[in-house]
């Protein structure tokens, strides 16, 4: 099923891309909650953790690392960072394509 996150994958809505390569798009979120908020998505429509599969081994370590040049390239490595993926509507997810959220500092506390 197509999401919003689609039409920014294909170019069809406008977004703030910081990185894109051929397995994912990295875009600043709209609505920020820390000074850096950037979203590694997959091209691949994924779901969520929950849906993803053996087959997506490479794919889920591939945007785990470019999440990790995003935080050097955004000088957050040395003060830290949160990554984060919302599963489910139950556990916070509103675009249902899987998504990493790359946080500055600790906008979220557990
Ligand atoms: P979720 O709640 O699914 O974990 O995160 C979805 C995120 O997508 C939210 O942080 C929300 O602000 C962001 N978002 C939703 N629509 C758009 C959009 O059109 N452009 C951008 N850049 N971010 C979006």
């Amino acid at each position: 099923m197509d999401t919003i996150f689609t039409k920014i994958i294909n170019k069809e809505i406008l977004s703030d891309i910081q990185y894109e390569d051929e397995l994912c798009i990295a875009i600043n979120d709209i609505n920020p909650k820390s000074k850096v908020h950037i979203l590694v998505i997959p091209k691949k429509p994924i779901i969520n953790i929950s849906t993803a599969t053996d087959l997506d081994n490479n794919l889920l370590g591939h945007l785990l690392l470019v999440c990790k040049m995003l935080a050097k390239k955004n000088n957050i490595e040395k003060d830290g960072y949160q990554i984060l993926t919302n599963t489910g509507e139950g556990g916070g997810q509103t675009v249902m394509h899987l998504h990493f959220h790359l946080l500055s500092g600790n906008a979220v506390t557990l």
